[in-house]
């Protein structure tokens, strides 16, 4: 059961037990499973991707949509506190590769005396303190799929201190298979109509499509839920051996370009600086009018995204939910996050900050 992966992740990030699953999502939506959770409300960040919320309600759960902080991308704790009496269960996001406020968000759930989740998919090799993302909570979650800090395209893990969980999780497992070709297919074509939809529609727009964009998820179920695939665990195990050196290289990228940017901050450019010991997943930074340089860009072939628009506008209508995400909204109307991954090369940093300087030079006279 326990074989070199399972200790390699379990090393990484000071757990007691692991089990490889077939993505994140899936990951997600068995351990609240096993937590015996269904019919409950389940607190998660709003500026998060889709998949998120899309774990939660697979796993028969309804997503408590709630508002973050500027200083770390993650849940602010006020929030939570506000709407705590009404949540069984939280997901906290170290979201964008950010260390989000996990220390006061355990307190408070052990104060409660419900689970916490960590989702650290795109946080891999972060730590506070010195202490690994993925060792605060009862069970944490991470991913190898495509765009994550390890990337093979596949698969994901549970790690937990309790083995009663484990066993809970494995039991549930037992009825997934390993993906289809037609199930990936099925999960791309989802993933490109979630493109398009924000791509025509971007920020508050969303919102009218959310009964199509919602069931439509949830019609995913038995093509994005799976399990591990144990072939692609030797590639995995390689990649996991060069952790350090993948997070300093994306850090040293975010350090040249927090550098070349510094001075557009006086004309108009927010950086969002994570707190220390994160992993930048991406750089990101807040612009005004940002959607027409964004198209910009990527009409000159930059690679360049706006992620995340708040994740409730997929899912549920807002003159009903009521959800309250003026921060979430104001990062997702925003936000541009630039590639400091392999692929962001010294031409491409050096190119993407000229064109973020001039635009913003021009837009201030
Ligand atoms: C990508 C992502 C997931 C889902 O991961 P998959 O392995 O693709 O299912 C979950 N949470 C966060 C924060 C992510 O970025």
């Amino acid at each position: 059961m326990s074989g070199k992966l399972e200790k390699l992740l379990c090393g990484i990030h000071q757990q007691s037990h692991c089990h490889p699953v077939g993505n994140a999502t899936t990951g997600l939506c068995l351990a609240l499973a096993a937590l015996g959770l269904r019919g409950k409300r389940v607190a998660i960040p709003n500026s998060v991707c889709p998949n998120v919320p899309l774990a939660v309600l697979l796993s028969g759960n309804a997503p408590v949509y709630l508002d973050v902080t500027t200083r770390d991308l993650g849940i602010d704790i006020a929030e939570l506190i506000g709407k705590g009496g009404q949540v069984d269960a939280v997901i906290a996001v170290h979201a964008y590769g950010s260390v989000c406020n996990i220390r006061e968000i355990a307190a408070y759930c052990k104060s409660r005396g419900i689970p916490l989740i960590e989702d650290l998919a795109v946080a891999q090799g972060a730590s506070l303190d010195g202490q690994p993302v993925g060792s605060f909570s009862d069970i944490a979650v991470v991913s190898f799929g495509a765009g994550k800090i390890i990337d093979v395209g596949h698969g994901g893990a549970v790690l937990t201190s309790r083995l009663f969980v484990l066993n809970e999780l494995v039991a549930r497992e037992a009825a997934l298979g390993v993906q289809t070709a037609a199930s990936k297919e099925a999960v791309s074509a989802f993933g490109q109509y979630h493109t398009d939809l924000y791509n025509r529609h971007y920020g508050p727009g969303i919102n009218a499509f959310s009964t199509a964009f919602k069931t439509r998820a949830l019609a995913l179920r038995q093509h994005i839920l799976c399990s591990f695939d144990r072939a692609r665990g030797p590639e995995i195990e390689e990649q996991l051996e060069k952790l350090d050196g993948v997070v300093q290289s994306r850090r040293e990228r975010a350090e040249t370009l927090e550098g070349l940017l510094a001075r557009c901050e006086s004309v108009g450019m927010e950086i969002l600086r994570p707190p220390a010991g994160s992993v930048p997943w991406r750089f990101n930074v807040l612009i005004e009018r940002r959607d027409a340089l964004l198209k910009s860009l990527l009409v000159k072939g930059f690679r360049i995204s706006s992620w995340f628009p708040s994740a409730d506008l997929f899912f549920e209508d807002r003159a009903v939910s009521g959800v309250n995400a003026a921060v979430s909204d104001h990062i997702g109307d925003r936000v541009l996050n630039l590639w400091v991954n392999e692929d962001a090369d010294r031409e491409y940093i050096a190119a993407v900050a000229d064109e973020l300087t001039d635009h913003l030079a021009l837009d201030s006279v």
